[in-house]
């Protein structure tokens, strides 16, 4: 039985794939190929071959190109599988068989075979027809039958879309690669071999060296200035060890224009070596960024950011000084720490030693100076032609980068900045509040560029300095006056206990040395004869030193001796200016241990000096100066410093308070002099007095006692004759008789009186003080002148009240002499009252001021002449005593009655009105009970 062609075609088919299956039920018959036992043998040996091979194959037979396909190329197919198998070409590839019909064609008629790489077809092989790009590397080759015919087109079609697509894709990213490694900021070169020959470079590379003509070129020859930069090694190190390398930062020194001049740039860098497929590194890829502005911008941030600090610090460091100096030396230390200068000094503006009106500088801080030049600068004018000079005079800064530009500044300039090895130059004002009051100056010892901020640096350093110098100028100016202030109360102070003119000068110029901070002092005076003047005192010199200045005669001609001659005084800064002025004593001078002196003229005190001090111890308002001129010296004073010394105006006007306190001791001095010699005068001459007085009480007792004697004797004899012992007597010679006793008692009361008053002024009087009632003392005394009243028609009041809180009062005395001062009052009150007047007795009801009893006698009498009050307590005063008209009794009562009173601790005085009347008062201790 013969197999039907489905059968056959089945059995041809059979084997494994899906084409095969799906061959294996396909009607062929309907296909332009028919059956495939109707097909060549050579078609059908392809096919079998074909269907096994896992390439993309397929045959396209007949004139129709019918096709018969393997799994392979079924993916090639896409959506047109199953439809297409056995379809002819023109259907399966309708969209793109336009172009490959022709290619068929020419193998078909016995041509030469076609292949394509990478063709590029538009296919509709989609799902849903769409179209897409696809690629192929294909062949179309002849399958010829036995007969020689061509049985099918052989077509062998790998597709390489995915390939194409993925090499695209590539050159794309390759290419937007190197535009951005051209266009990149960072620069990158590739070089290859040993001697680094340049393959490629980017733009930021040829823009860092100079847009020159590099690549083909060795590395070293292109740019040639980059060698010796230690760049060769590194490239070599990358090579040799295959270690890539990195720095930052790195300096490197190109030509970046032809011909300009080299530049130094700084890059980040890295170095990557390019190792090949078999481990050799055949090249190098250079890749880095220049950071030279932001080195340079992150540096300047830095610097300004140090600056600050250190502006800062200064300002901290500067707030902590009290004295200039102490702010020259933290600018000083500061400036030269910021800087790295070598040298340094700061100088101030002073008025000069010389006070004609020009100004010094004077160096409150230097370093790096050699001595001579300090010394040479210690103090120099600042009219001088120096930078620091020029600076403190216009204001101007000098910055001075090299030593040539110093000298062409200051051509005239002393060769100092040579000597001291200085090659630049930085000099600022120092400023406040508009004023410029010094200048500072920084040195270098290499030529150094000032930048910008170099300068603003040296400029603000040079304001602050100058405000805190004002600060601590003005504050060192108050601390001064404080302690000259005090300084002058102590000397004052000192001088006060000065009695002496040596004292003075011993106590001032101690003082001086001790307190005042001088190191010598010397105080003379000028003799009364205005010849000499005498040391008063001296401190300060070594033994012996100031002996051969004991005398100095005034017309010496040495600065003392025209300083007071002149009345001006005299500041010397040093020994050498004296020198200068005293040639002939030059010598001396120098060979003196002081150097600053200032001498001192002693001017003579104004009148109102002399007058307080005669007021020794009142402390009266200020009185104004009226008369004696300031102008004439009396003395003078020398102070001596061991230091050359500069005597400001504050200083000046000190020194000249502390001699005119020197000067006003010297007034008191003389007047307590004059003073004590006048009390001892006096003393001597009061006691040549007492003595006279004592010789005439002395010779009052003896007289008086000695005419006693014979009184008595008158008064007894003329008794005896009287009572008629000698023979009777008649009535004349009994009335004679009478006179001649009356006359005697008389006299003997004189010479009693007399006799008594001597003794108590001789003070032979001695009391007896016992407590006694006043009462019983006036009691005992009324009769007594009784008589005397009742003969003038007086009225005699007595009023002894009990005194407020001593009822009884009684007091110490002696009642005899108590008694006589009473009868003696009372006698005198009576005497010089008229007829009809009144006279009073009273007990004050009060005690004095000292505690004593008060007892009073006044009269209604003529009363005693105020300038007579005091003088009838004197003895033998009678007011109005006439000699024609002698007033009975002998001036003596009121003598010895308040001798009496004060004898007893009491005492007698009065009050009077002419014509009115008169009170007696006599005071008298109080008795105390116990
Ligand atoms: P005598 O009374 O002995 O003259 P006194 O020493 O007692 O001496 O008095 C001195 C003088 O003081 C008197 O001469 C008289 O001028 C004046 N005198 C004293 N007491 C009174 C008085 N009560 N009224 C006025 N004058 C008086």
């Amino acid at each position: 039985m013969t197999k039907s062609s489905e059968e056959k075609s089945a059995d041809f088919f059979a084997g494994p794939g899906e084409v095969r299956a799906l061959a294996r039920t396909l009607d062929w018959g309907a296909t332009p190929l028919g059956w495939p036992d109707g097909w060549s043998p050579a078609l059908r040996i392809a096919a079998r071959a074909m269907l096994d091979s896992p390439f993309p194959i397929c045959l396209w037979s007949g004139p129709e190109y019918a096709l018969v396909y393997n799994d392979a190329y079924r993916r090639i197919l896409a959506a047109k599988h199953p439809a297409g198998l056995g379809q002819p070409g023109s259907v399966v590839w309708a969209e793109i068989w336009e172009g490959l019909e022709q290619q068929f064609a020419q193998v078909r008629a016995g041509g030469p075979p076609v292949y394509f790489e990478d063709a590029r077809f538009v296919m509709a092989r989609l799902e849903g027809g769409q179209t897409e790009d696809a690629w192929f590397s294909y062949s179309l080759s002849a399958l010829y039958d036995e007969d020689g015919t061509v049985a099918a087109v052989l077509n062998i079609s790998p597709e390489t879309t995915a390939r194409v697509r993925a090499e695209a894709a590539l050159h794309i990213e390759r290419a937007r690669l190197e535009e951005v490694v051209r266009r990149a900021p960072a620069f990158m070169a590739v070089v290859r071999g040993p001697t680094h020959v340049f393959e490629r470079v980017n733009d930021a590379y040829l823009q860092l060296t100079g847009h020159r003509d590099v690549v083909g070129k060795a590395m070293f020859d292109a740019i040639p200035e980059a060698r010796g930069q230690g760049y060769e090694e590194l490239l070599q190190g990358v090579l040799d060890t295959g270690e890539p390398y990195t720095g930052r930062g790195l300096p490197v020194t190109l030509e970046r224009t032809r011909g300009a001049a080299l530049e130094e740039r700084l890059i980040d860098l890295a170095i990557v070596p390019l190792t090949e497929l078999d481990g050799t590194r055949s090249g190098i890829i250079i890749l880095g960024t220049d950071v030279t502005d932001q080195v340079r911008s992150h540096r300047e941030i830095e610097r300004a950011r140090d600056r600050a600090e250190r502006l800062q610090s200064l300002s901290a460091a500067l707030a902590a000084t009290t004295t200039p100096e102490q702010v020259a030396e933290v600018v000083v230390a500061h400036a030269v720490a910021a800087m790295g200068a070598d040298m340094a000094m700061l100088a101030v503006r002073t008025p000069n030693e010389a006070g004609d009106g020009a100004e010094d500088l004077v160096c409150l801080r230097q370093t790096g100076l050699t001595a001579e030049v300090s010394s040479d600068y210690s103090s120099f004018p600042v009219s001088a032609s120096v930078p620091t000079a020029t600076s403190a005079r216009t204001g101007e800064s000098f910055f001075f980068e090299d030593g040539a530009s110093i000298r062409a500044a200051f051509p005239q300039i002393p060769d100092v900045f040579d000597r001291l090895g200085m090659q630049s130059l930085a000099t600022v004002p120092l400023v406040v509040g508009g004023a410029i009051i010094g200048a500072t100056t920084f040195g270098f010892s290499t030529p150094r560029t000032f930048a910008g901020e170099d300068r603003e640096f040296f400029i603000a350093l040079g304001r602050q300095a100058a405000q805190v110098l004002e600060r601590a100028r003005l504050y060192e100016a108050e601390r001064m006056s404080r302690v000259r202030t005090e300084s002058l109360q102590h000397v004052t102070a000192a001088l006060a206990k000065a009695q002496s003119m040596a004292d003075v000068g011993h106590v001032f110029s101690r003082e001086l040395t001790r307190l005042i901070g001088a190191d010598t002092a010397w105080v003379g005076v000028v003799t009364p004869d205005g010849s000499v003047i005498e040391a008063l005192g001296w401190s300060g010199y070594a033994d012996g030193e100031a002996e051969g200045w004991r005398w100095l005669p005034v017309d010496a001609g040495i600065a003392l001796t025209d300083a007071v001659a002149s009345a001006r005084p005299q500041w010397w800064a040093t020994r050498d200016a004296i020198a200068a002025a005293y040639p002939a004593r030059a010598a001396l001078i120098r060979s003196l241990a002081q150097d600053g002196v200032a001498v001192l003229p002693i001017l003579g005190a104004p009148a109102w000096d002399r007058e307080t001090a005669n007021e020794r111890g009142t402390n009266g308002a200020n009185p104004v100066a009226t008369s004696e001129p300031e102008d004439r010296a009396i003395g003078g004073i020398v102070v001596g410093f061991r230091t050359p010394q500069h005597f400001d105006t504050d200083t000046r006007t000190f020194f000249l308070a502390l001699a005119q306190q020197c000067s006003q001791a010297m007034a008191r001095a003389r007047a307590y002099e004059a003073e004590q010699a006048a009390r001892l005068e006096a003393e001597a001459a009061r006691s040549a007095a007492e003595a006279a007085s004592q010789a005439k009480s002395q010779f009052l007792a003896t007289m008086s006692h000695e005419l006693r004697t014979p009184l008595n004797a008158i008064g007894g004899y003329a008794q005896l004759l009287e009572i008629g012992v000698h023979g009777p007597v008649t009535a004349e010679q009994k009335r004679s008789l009478e006179r001649i006793q009356r006359s005697q008692r008389a006299l003997l009361a004189v010479i009693n009186e007399v006799l008594n008053y001597a003794r108590v002024e001789l003070g032979a009087v001695t009391y007896d003080l016992h407590p006694t009632h006043i009462s019983d003392v006036v009691a005992e005394a009324m009769p007594l002148v009784e008589p005397q009243r009742a003969a003038k028609k007086l009225s005699l009041l007595v009023r002894l009240p009990d005194v407020a809180g001593a009822p009884g009062l009684q007091v110490l005395a002696d009642s005899d002499k108590l008694q006589q001062i009473l009868l003696n009052l009372l006698s005198n009150a009576i005497k010089f009252t008229p007829e009809g007047g009144t006279v009073i007795v009273e007990l004050g009801d009060q005690m004095d001021d000292r505690g004593h009893a008060v007892l009073r006698v006044s009269d209604t009498g003529v009363g005693i002449p105020a300038d007579k009050l005091d003088l009838i307590f004197e003895p033998f005063v009678q007011v109005g005593r006439a000699l024609n008209n002698p007033t009975e009794g002998t001036g003596l009562g009121l003598a010895i009655s308040r001798d009496l009173a004060r004898g007893m601790g009491g005492d007698l005085t009065v009050e009077s009105t002419p014509g009115v009347g008169s009170v007696f008062t006599l005071t008298l201790q109080r008795a105390t009970d116990d």
